[in-house]
Formats: structure tokens, sequence, C-alpha cells
């Protein structure tokens, strides 16, 4: 209680002061005169409780000149101290009482003393804010070590790209163990950190690729924070298209963990040497058990976990690049429900059971793609307004095409990137006008994976 009235008491004589500095200064005399009869009065009341005097001995002797002044817990009074909150109505009102003046004057005197205050006060820093300014300072620099401590002794697994070294998990600078796959291996992705099993501790899965065919397949692998061995996975694996015949030498080009809450399943994408075909491999984080694969006709540069129907579950799209055999191909986008499914008939291109996509698409070429030859690439799936996505486009010399799908996936627009439209009025007989943006906007839906090359020249099955 002490502390409100301890504010109150300075602020009036805040207000006496000033008034009296400025009518000295101005030669005019005080705009007030109940202002110093309260000040007067609550100074004797102090002078009276002595300096020595406990805040509590004060707040009773106060206690015994306020009568009927509503009761004011601590963190209120705080909270008046600190000026976070002003005082209510009925403790002016009971002030106003004791110094025997007007509630209306009371209010003025308050006022003024808040705006003489303000308008005579030197530049300074007020002890108290000063004070818990140096302490925020203080406690933050301490935070920003500690954390900087903690940073410093997290677990984290250490790798080189396209390296031979052996995975190592480390704390700050001391190793606690390194790990070797059983047969040569290189890293090419970095290794997941997460906690597979729920148990609060964190698990390194990684991924080991063949250093070369001889070393395949290469393997996936589960490790606990104490180099315990969860699962390994091998993958790879002997597939075909037409005559062609691709070896188990992949190596990984994503390792990513999707967990929302109704998917939980880790993806590896793998491509093959050197470029063609993708392995898509679904993993369960738990168990380490292959939920299913997929062997992509070309390039995987994109997933994105989504529920996009709306159907309460997510499905998981592929975004890429449809490039079987000859030909530059086309931009795709594969779709899968979940929980995935096996397909029951084969493929038709690789010829083999696997994961069955729910639907594909394929997004046009255009003249400056198809001038240069270029392959061009689903790079990037972002979403866009409400129930919109954009599927980024590029070809290797970074020109780009957006397109802009509904949640059904079908196309609301088109927007070429400046370096295309560039590219492509420089390369070209003629500008880009908005009747060749449009044409681009139709994008093709298929059942499964076709082959994007057959109609382009290339090698048909
Ligand atoms: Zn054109």
């Amino acid at each position: 209680m002490s502390s409100l009235r301890g504010r109150v008491v300075k602020r009036l004589l805040q207000a006496r002061q000033l008034t009296r500095s400025v009518a000295a200064d101005e030669a005019t005399p005080p705009p007030f005169d109940a202002p110093n009869q309260l000040g007067e009065r609550l100074l004797k009341i102090r002078k009276d409780a002595g300096s020595g005097v406990s805040q509590e001995r004060f707040a009773k002797l106060m206690d015994d000149h306020l009568a009927g002044e509503p009761a004011l817990d601590q963190p209120m009074i705080s909270r008046y101290e600190r000026g976070e909150r002003e005082p209510k109505p009925e403790y002016l009102e009971a002030y106003a009482k004791v110094a025997g003046i007007e509630l209306s004057e009371l209010t003025k005197l308050r006022s003024s003393a808040d705006c003489l205050h303000v308008a005579s006060r030197p530049l300074r820093f007020p002890l108290v804010p000063s004070i818990a300014l140096l302490l925020l300072a203080a406690l933050l620099v301490i935070w920003f070590l500690t954390q900087q401590q903690a940073g410093a002794h997290q677990l984290e697994a250490i790798y080189e790209v396209g390296s031979t070294k052996p995975l190592r998990l480390v704390r700050g600078d001391h190793v606690l163990w390194q790990y070797e796959a059983d047969r040569p291996s290189i890293m090419h992705v970095p290794p997941l950190m997460t906690d597979l099993d729920g148990d609060g501790s964190k698990e390194i899965v990684a991924s080991f690729d063949p250093l070369t065919p001889e070393d395949a397949p290469g393997r996936i692998v589960a490790l606990s924070s104490t180099k315990d061995l969860r699962w390994a996975e091998s993958f790879g694996g002997v597939a075909a298209m037409g005559t062609r015949v691709f070896g188990n030498h992949y190596f990984t080009h994503w390792l990513k963990r999707f967990k929302t809450e109704s998917s939980d399943f880790i993806v590896a994408v793998l491509a093959h040497q050197p470029h063609f075909p993708s392995l898509v491999l679904i993993i369960d984080p738990t168990s380490g058990q292959l939920i299913g694969d997929y062997l992509h006709p070309g390039r995987i540069e994109a997933l994105y976990l989504t529920d996009l129907n709306l159907n309460g579950r997510d499905e998981l799209l592929l975004g890429g690049i449809n490039n079987p055999g000859q030909g530059p191909g086309r931009p795709s986008l594969a779709i899968f429900e979940l929980p995935f499914v096996q397909a029951t008939e084969p493929d038709a291109i690789f010829g083999r059971l696997q994961l069955r996509e729910t639907q594909y698409f394929l997004f046009p070429r255009n003249d400056l793609f198809d001038l240069s030859m270029s392959v061009p690439a689903v790079k990037g799936i972002r979403r866009g307004g409400v129930g919109q996505y954009s599927f980024d486009i590029n070809d290797p010399e970074g020109r780009a095409i957006s397109w802009t799908l509904d949640r059904w996936l079908r196309p609301l627009g088109v927007y070429p990137s400046d370096t295309f439209s560039m590219a492509h009025n420089e390369k070209l007989d003629h500008l880009l006008g908005q009747e060749e943006i449009d044409s681009w906007l139709p994008i093709d839906r298929f059942e499964r994976a076709p082959n994007a090359n057959w109609n382009l020249g290339g090698q048909d099955r």
C-alpha cells in the first residue's frame, strides 16, 4: 500500500517543486494551491512516520489517515508503482477525501504534475528503470552464453558429402563414436537426427551409398545415440526398361521424414547412376520395414506432403521430370494417396509391381525449352493462396515457369519468370505474349506414369 502512496507523494512533491520553480522563473503565482495542501498533508504523514520507519509501519499510519479506502493488493500496487496501471477512481476519491479537496482538483493536480514533470525534466536515466535495464541486459548475456554452451553440447551427426569418411556422432569437440558401413560407402545427403520411436531421444538415420557398382547395394541405417543398430535397409535392385537394364548402383538424392498427425514415414529417393531412373523408398521409421517402393522414369526434385483434397488424409506429391529413354522429357508430378497402396498390375515403363500413384501429371514443354533441348523439372512445390498450390518448373539454365493449381489439381494460371521471357524473346523470332503463355496452361492427367518421351521422337515401348 505504501508504494502507491509513496508514488502519489512523490508526484505531488514534484508538482509542487516544479510549480514553484516555474513560478520563481517566470514570477507568476503557482497555478494550484490545493496540490500544495495535499502534498504537505501527505508529507506530514510521512514525516510523522519518521525516516527509519518500515514500509509496514508507514502503511499502518497511512491507514489511520485514510478512512474507507478499498483494499489494495500488493501486485496491483507494484503495477501502479511501475506506472503500468493507473489507480482506480475510488482510490483517488479516497485521497481527495483525506486531502479535503475536490476530486476534479486532484485529477487536475495529477495531470499537471505529469505535464510539468515531462515538460521540465532534464534528460536523465531514472534509477529503477536503469537498474532493471542493466539486469535485463546481464540476463540476456547469461542466456546467450548458456545457449552457446548448450549448443556446443548438443549431439551432432557429422558427415562429409562425397567422402568415404565414417559417420561421426559428436558433442561439442568430443567424438562419441564413429560408424562405418560394412562395405566401401559414400554419403551424399545429411543424416537425419530424429526420434524414431517417440522415447524422447533422437536416433540417427544415415544412407550409405555404394562406392562402386561392386559395393552395391547401399544401406540405410538407423542407430541410437549410443550406436545401437535399430534397423538397416538395403536398397537397389535390378530394373529394366525395354532392352536397358539398370543395376543396383544407386546414390541417395533425398532422405526425409514426414511426420504429421496422420502420417509418419521416411522417404528415401535414390538416383540410379548416372541419373536415371529414380527409386523411391517408403520406410516405416520405427521398424525400418519397407512400406513400398516406386521406380520413377526420371529425377525427383520436389517432395511435398499435404492433405490436398481435404479427405482428412495426407497425399504425398513427388515433382520432377519424366524422361525415360531418348528425348528431353516433361516436368512431372506424381500423387500418392495415403496409406500407400501396392499396385496389382506392373507399371507401364519398368513392368514391375510397385506402389501405385493415385494420379500423374505432365506439364507441357514450350518453344524455348524445345529450341535449347532443355530438361525442365518440377523443382518446387509451394502452397499458394487458399486452396492453391504453386509448382515451379525450372530448366538447368534457371529459366522458370510457375503453374498455380487448385486442390483438385486444375490449372488456374501460368507465370513465366523474367529470365524465361528474356531468353525466349532473345532466342526466338517472336515476342512472348499472353496468348502463348495461356496456351501452356493445360496439363495432362494420367492414371499412372506414362513415358513422356513417347511422342517426342524418343524411345517408345
Ligand atoms: Zn514462343
